[in-house]
């Protein structure tokens, strides 16, 4: 077994490893970027080295820097946790070559399943059907609009190396094709630093229901049974629970052995999660991830099997100690995803900033998944995902009920969150019934009416900090040492000595958030919030109409259409592509 595991990930998902390795015997090792300096993941690990940076391209996605922590640690095994590194080959090969163990899936394996194209032709090969669609890399917008005549509209525009929904455009019509086409394109480059992209038929009314599988390195292959992960908003999961309601044995035992065709396919080891669609008694092949899922908790739930411990026991080549027919499912799991983003009117704007208060849910059934705790501030420049609420109950209505209770027992000021929405999900009857698809939070769950007023804290980091740098003599070696003291201490005990200041990420600002509404206004335009410009589609001179888009902003790993609030002419365009905004911050006028 493992001595040592350094976890290469941040968040929840971070603390959720060092938990199951410390109850293993396992010490671990965090990293950690300037901003994530006093994270819990931090807190929480045996030990932890800075990687530098701000954003995830400064830190956690530095390889080089990620690779020297490994050595420096002594580390023989790393998880890499979901994002990140978790589907990336090369990074698992650079670590086998230092000897070190990756938490993981073959690279191999990694690889077929990394590209939805080549996942859909092994999928079709081991005959598992996937919603019909191509399997050539897009050269043209008019390929999307031959498809959509031959296939019929809606057309899902998807990048290869996708995923959470980024990277993946609805085209209505073949006038829609070329924007698209372009915005699928720029988003999957900017995202996944890759735009090729395919076709596939848009399901109108599909439920999302994955198999989560586990795989040892003797052959022996299980499904641990599926998770209904329907209730999402820009194809992104919001709700995720087990088993799927009214899905009959007969199906799932079908899910489960395409799933796990699908798996041996690719000689897939560790455990892994097989993605479908399913609609009128059909299901679709959609992807594989070859990771570990933010949703996993709901499948540990109803199996009383830790999926963590899994992982790391097939990683470190033992056997399953136990068979397909050893599996059984207790009751019903529910998951909300706790994301710092504001609801209001259906929207779910990013909503970085400082948590001023977290009350935390308990009791039976109840389990929270936190990266944060109350004092931690919750960055734009990583995603948004807070915490996960996870409860158990005997049934779906229980687990329902507990659900219920629990978030409202779950207070979080600050930031907005997803809360008072999941709350309107919950208690709506439509999702009482089980009757929704992947639209139906944009189609009907009647968010329109919501709206929360929060008094928000933009900020990236938790107070400015001053670097010193100190001599020291460590068994008479000289070393250098660097302090750093928080600014205020610095200036109330030492005002004398000279200090470098070292802001953590951008100033602090103190705002209330206001929601560009699309209903008529001022025509100087705003931004909701804090992020990055990464197009502008007007200059000046041009003429446009209320509600149409004339900027795109990308905050927390989102991009933002930014809609012009009046009809009229663009007379100040006072942002360039690149530029950094803050909450309420004018772009553009329109007089
Ligand atoms: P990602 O890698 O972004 O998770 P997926 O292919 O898994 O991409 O799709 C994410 C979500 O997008 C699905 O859960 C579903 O809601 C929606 N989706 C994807 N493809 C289709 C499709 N062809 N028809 C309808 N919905 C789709």
């Amino acid at each position: 077994m493992f001595k040592k595991i350094l976890v290469a990930n941040r968040g929840e998902i971070a603390v959720r490893v060092i938990r199951t390795a410390r109850e293993m015997g396992i010490s671990t090792v965090a990293v950690y970027s300037d901003l994530d300096r006093n994270a819990l993941h931090v807190r929480l690990a045996d030990e932890a080295f800075s990687l530098g940076g701000t954003t995830a391209a400064e830190s956690y996605l530095n390889v080089g820097k990620i690779l020297n922590a490994i050595r420096l640690s002594g580390a023989d095994a790393v998880h890499p946790g979901y994002g990140f590194y978790s589907e990336n080959a090369d990074f698992a090969r650079a670590i086998e070559e230092l000897g070190v163990t990756f938490i993981g899936p073959p690279p191999g394996a990694i690889e077929i399943m990394g590209d939805k194209i080549s996942s859909r032709i092994a999928a079709t090969k081991a005959g598992v059907n996937g919603v019909p669609g191509t399997v050539e890399v897009l050269k043209s917008p008019q390929e999307v609009i031959d498809f959509g005549n031959e296939h019929g509209w809606p057309v899902a525009i998807k990048a290869a190396y996708g995923g959470g929904g980024r990277g993946m455009r609805v085209v209505a019509d073949a006038q829609s094709a070329v924007e698209a086409l372009e915005s699928a394109q720029r988003e999957a480059l900017s995202a996944f630093g890759r735009d090729e992209s395919y076709l596939e038929k848009y399901l109108t009314w599909p439920r999302h229901i994955e198999m989560q599988i586990i795989c040892d390195a003797y052959g022996n292959s299980i499904w641990l049974g599926e998770r209904d992960c329907s209730c999402q908003r820009r194809h992104q999961k919001l709700i995720e629970e087990s088993p799927a309601p009214g899905l009959s044995q007969e199906t799932r035992n079908a899910m489960g052995e395409a799933a796990i065709r699908v798996a041996r396919a690719c000689g897939y080891q560790n455990a892994g999660t097989v993605e479908f669609l399913y609609q009128d008694g059909e299901f679709y092949f959609l992807e594989m991830n070859t990771r570990l899922q933010v949703e996993h908790p709901v499948t540990e739930m109803v199996t009383l099997l830790d999926l963590v411990e899994l992982q790391i026991k097939v990683a470190a080549k033992e056997p399953l100690s136990f068979s397909q027919a050893d599996v059984k499912t207790y009751g019903h799991a529910i998951e909300c995803r706790i994301n710092a983003e504001d609801p209001s009117e259906g929207r779910f704007i990013p909503s970085p900033g400082k948590i001023t208060k977290f009350a935390t849910p308990s009791g039976f059934g109840t389990r929270l998944d936190a990266g944060y705790v109350v004092g931690d501030v919750v960055s734009q420049y990583y995603d948004n995902l807070v915490a996960k609420l996870i409860v158990w109950g005997k049934d779906r209505e229980s687990a329902r009920k507990r659900m219920l209770r629990a978030l409202g027992e779950t207070e979080i000021a600050g930031i907005a969150t997803t809360i008072p929405a999941q709350l309107k999900f919950l208690a709506h009857p439509v999702f009482i019934e089980a009757g929704h698809s992947t639209r139906w939070v944009e189609e009907g769950a009647g968010l329109e009416d919501l709206i929360i007023k929060t008094e928000l804290k933009t900020q990236d980091s938790d107070q400015d900090v001053v670097s010193r740098s100190l001599l020291a003599e460590v068994n008479g070696k000289r070393v250098e040492v660097k302090l750093l003291i928080p600014s205020d201490l610095v200036s109330s005990t030492n005002s004398g000595t000279q200090s470098t200041p070292f802001k953590r990420g951008t100033a602090s600002k103190q705002r209330s958030q206001t929601l560009g509404s699309s209903r008529g206004g001022s025509g100087k335009i705003s931004v909701p919030m804090q992020g990055t410009i990464v197009k502008i589609l007007v200059s000046v001179g041009d003429k446009v109409e209320q509600g149409s888009t004339v900027c795109i902003l990308e905050a927390m790993k989102m991009e933002n259409a930014i809609l012009a609030d009046k009809s009229g002419e663009i007379t100040e365009v006072r942002v360039s592509p690149g530029d950094a905004v803050g909450t309420g911050d004018v772009i553009l006028v329109i007089s």
